[in-house]
């Protein structure tokens, strides 16, 4: 079983932002980031919605296609909580949809996990908001991320260190 919420869309967490997308969070997390975003999603037991796996895919399939959209983010909590990874790891290997995911892990323990099939990572823990950063311009895209987070491709590319980027 998987706690989770299935929220139906977010039009800030996907890195593209040309389209909306599907955003899953998860329940666990043991990274106690100093400027946690979900603090209420740290705690295992802080959801009450349980999924079987194969639910939990419906729901996700089902809220993609009423939305329009192929674009899945996977937040938490961890999505790479030891609670959530067996489901986390299926899914990017079997989906065809484009799947994001949001990690308080470094890449190179993303790395010793084995999890293909996703097309962007966020990985580290959320230090310092970056959102002020004056980097941001019209030309760029920016995702809620903290200074020393990376966002990575499907190709281990890293396309920046702190949330901020232009495709
Ligand atoms: S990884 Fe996310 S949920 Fe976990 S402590 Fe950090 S900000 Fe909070």
């Amino acid at each position: 079983m998987v706690r989770a919420i299935c929220k139906d869309v977010t039009f800030t967490d996907y890195p593209t932002l040309d389209d909306c997308a599907i955003i899953v969070y998860f329940a666990g997390c043991e990274h106690n980031c100093e400027d946690c975003q979900n603090e209420l999603f740290q705690d295992s037991a802080s959801m009450r919605d349980t999924y079987t796996d194969s639910d939990l895919l419906d729901v996700i399939y089902e809220k993609c296609l009423s939305n329009f959209t192929d674009k899945v983010v996977l937040s938490g909590g961890d999505p790479l909580h030891e609670n959530n990874r067996a489901f986390v790891k299926m899914f990017c290997e079997e989906t065809d949809l484009d799947v994001m995911i949001y990690t308080g892990y470094e890449k190179w323990q993303v790395d010793t996990l084995g999890l293909k099939g996703y097309r962007y990572l966020k990985t580290g823990k959320f230090e310092t908001n970056n959102r002020n950063n004056d980097k941001l311009d019209s030309n760029t895209h920016f995702i809620l991320a903290s200074q020393n987070q990376e966002l990575w491709d499907s190709d281990g590319n890293l396309l920046t260190k702190d949330g901020i980027y232009v495709l």
